[in-house]
């Protein structure tokens, strides 16, 4: 992060994220044009980062969204994108939510079991309106990532399982007001070995055979999102490149199809930062503790899931020194980095915590009753 910002950053009240726009845009540049290459369609999951003006740029680069609730529906709708270019996910739509999704006439509600099916079809009829589906099919693959961050595996809530699929499809064939598009896939977060994405295109093929041998022509396969990012690197850029050749190269599409993706974390990660000012530093018995006014409450991710985000201290070049990087909350959780090396740290200077534009500002929580983080962009300063 350019250091002539420090001084900027000082007349803003932490703590805040910083959005870095040209980032934003060189990230959705090289996806649209990995997803051209192909003609993959790419749907933002807008869970990662649903801040008004990021939503608009990605808008912009003609990206839809994957929501997981129809407040995210209506806050996309707010932010330009078409209904047509929206899905639906979520384990647990509630009538309500399916019901004003039918009516803002979104293009497929990616389905879970069953029972949400047969919901779902009923609340379409007595709209009189017919609700274009896809499957969501857990693959059981096992993502190599955080626990609470795997959503494809056995005991996963997520997904229908695939020894239940041909009594899926019995009760489709029944019900009036449903239309079955495709097949849906998402199996974690922060995946950073290329072999799980390859496993997956495995099964998706072989599901695709199966299908077939059903007599059901599937329009759409979405593969969902999960592409991870180098947490230690906070200056690289996702790799968009082998992730989009992998697919193009192992899934077999049929004629017709269209495949479908959604990345979330790796579209907004890089740009954000959560810019932290020091308060104390205090010598605890067997480290230095640098107390900083940023807490969980802003950035939930290390306490959450043991994340690591770098932290640079952008005041201060001096010799460095080990410290743990705690916020104010009470919760021994509420730590953001252990025993780290940082510049010599003093009171008042400024901590850019890394990598925090995904699962970040829109985590925040006002645990403590403490004010929620702003949001500067780097256009405004
Ligand atoms: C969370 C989620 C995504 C995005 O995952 P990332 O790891 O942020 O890319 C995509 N699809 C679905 C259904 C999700 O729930």
């Amino acid at each position: 992060m350019k250091n002539n910002i420090e001084k900027k950053f000082r007349e803003i009240p932490t703590p805040f994220y910083y959005y870095d726009l040209d980032v934003l845009n060189e990230t959705c540049r090289k996806v649209k044009e990995e997803s051209e290459k192909s003609d993959f369609s790419i749907h933002y999951a807008v869970k990662a980062n649903a801040n008004p003006r990021i939503l608009g740029i990605i808008e912009s680069y003609g990206f839809g969204a994957d929501c997981v609730s129809y407040n995210e529906i209506e806050r996309a709708l707010q932010c330009g994108f078409s209904p047509k270019d929206i899905v639906f996910a979520g384990v647990g739509k509630t009538d309500r939510e399916i019901e004003s999704a039918l009516k803002a006439r979104i293009s497929c509600f990616n389905c879970e079991s069953i029972a949400e099916i047969e919901v779902i079809d009923s609340i379409a009829g007595r709209l009189e309106m017919n609700a274009t589906i896809a499957l969501r099919i857990n693959p059981y693959i096992e993502a190599h990532t955080h626990k609470y961050i795997t959503t494809g595996i056995a005991e996963s809530k997520f997904g229908i399982s695939t020894w239940e699929l041909k009594d899926v499809l019995e009760r489709i064939a029944t019900l009036g007001n449903v239309t079955l598009d495709g097949i849906h896939f998402h199996i974690g977060s922060q995946i950073t070995l290329m072999s799980v994405f390859k496993s997956l295109c495995s099964r998706v093929n072989e599901l695709q055979e199966w299908f077939s041998s059903q007599n059901i022509d599937l329009k759409s396969i979405n593969l969902g999102g999960g592409l991870g990012i180098d947490y230690n690197n906070p200056d690289r850029a996702p790799d968009f490149d082998e992730y989009f050749s992998l697919i193009r190269e192992l899934i077999r599409i049929r004629p017709g199809q269209k495949i479908h993706l959604e990345p979330g974390r790796s579209i907004v990660a890089q740009c954000g930062s959560l810019i932290t000012k020091v308060l104390y530093i205090k010598k605890g018995s067997n480290t230095t503790f640098a107390v900083v006014d940023a807490g969980m409450t802003d950035l939930i991710r290390p306490a959450l899931y043991q994340a690591h985000h770098e932290i640079q201290n952008l005041s201060s070049d001096g010799k460095t020194a080990k410290y743990d990087v705690v916020g104010p909350i009470c919760e021994s959780s509420d730590t953001f980095a252990k025993f780290i090396e940082l510049p010599e740290t003093s009171r008042g200077d400024i901590l850019a915590i890394r990598s925090a534009g995904a699962y970040g500002e829109i985590m925040a929580s006002r645990y403590n009753l403490r004010d929620l983080p702003g949001a500067v962009f780097s256009d405004e300063l």
